[in-house]
């Protein structure tokens, strides 16, 4: 990873993109250059494309990287993909506790830090996702539970190269829905002053990004936040023009 105080802005593809999607990474790699001043580019493409994907972008500034690691380097674990394998397919970079595998797969704490630690052991950098439901907001438990997640999703060890947090409201995600630039600064704040407290100087240069409904309209409000060092972007990644619109936003 480069520079680790530059911005990131990280594609999240999810369950989408087929081999023909190589166009859309193409004309990532194409705007990519204009913007290498500005940010960090990284694009996570579901696994079957991770190898094609970091071939195609081996000589350009795009990362690759991937969207789920099994804590394990190998093993009786069918259908999972260790981060040794990830490695070796050519991503840089995973990421670990998404809100929706922690919902859907059912992932706890232990278990994401425990994936953060294999991509370490592997040389990936690990990104780190928490987040507060609806519902824990609605309650006022947003700090609570993202203190939770933070002390436990966490390995004990980490760089500011090799550790990127995101943070990601639930209810932000896939909505059309942004918390206000004052609520984002408040919890970059407070994850800051954690990572700090826990990390040292490494700890106040880690990104950290902010996730959930970021598009190239909202984009320039929320990158220009106090602590946030990027962002995940899920649905807006998979055009490459609103990709790069986001990154255009970067300061
Ligand atoms: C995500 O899934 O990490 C995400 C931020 O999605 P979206 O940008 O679509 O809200």
């Amino acid at each position: 990873m480069a520079d680790p105080v530059r911005p990131l802005i990280a594609g999240n593809w999810k369950m989408n993109g087929l081999r023909r999607s190589a166009a859309e990474l193409r004309s990532i790699m194409a705007g990519a250059a204009a913007l290498a001043g500005k940010a960090d580019l990284m694009i996570c493409p579901p696994a079957t494309l991770l190898a094609e994907f970091a071939a195609l972008a081996a000589n350009s500034p795009v990362i690759i990287g991937a969207q789920d690691c099994h804590p394990e380097p190998s093993g009786a674990f069918t259908g999972d993909i260790s981060a040794e394998m990830l490695a070796d397919a050519g991503a840089k970079a995973v990421i670990v506790g998404h809100s929706e595998r922690r919902t859907l797969h059912g992932e706890s704490d232990d278990l994401v830090r425990r994936k953060a630690e294999a991509a370490h052991r592997t040389g990936l950098a690990a990104i780190v996702c928490i987040g507060e439901t609806r519902a824990e907001r609605e309650a006022r438990e947003t700090v609570a539970v993202v203190r939770r997640q933070i002390d436990g999703s966490l390995p004990a060890r980490a760089t500011e190269s090799n550790l990127i947090v995101a943070y990601e409201p639930v209810w932000a995600i896939g909505s059309g829905l942004t918390p206000t630039p004052e609520d984002v600064a408040e919890i970059h704040e407070f994850l800051r002053q954690r990572l700090t407290s826990r990390y040292g100087t490494a700890g106040g240069r880690m990104r950290l990004l902010y996730g959930g409904s970021v598009k190239a309209a909202n984009a320039g409000a929320l990158l220009k936040v106090a602590n946030v060092n990027g962002a995940l972007v899920g649905g807006a990644s998979l055009a490459a023009s609103e990709f790069l619109g986001i990154a255009a936003a970067c300061r």
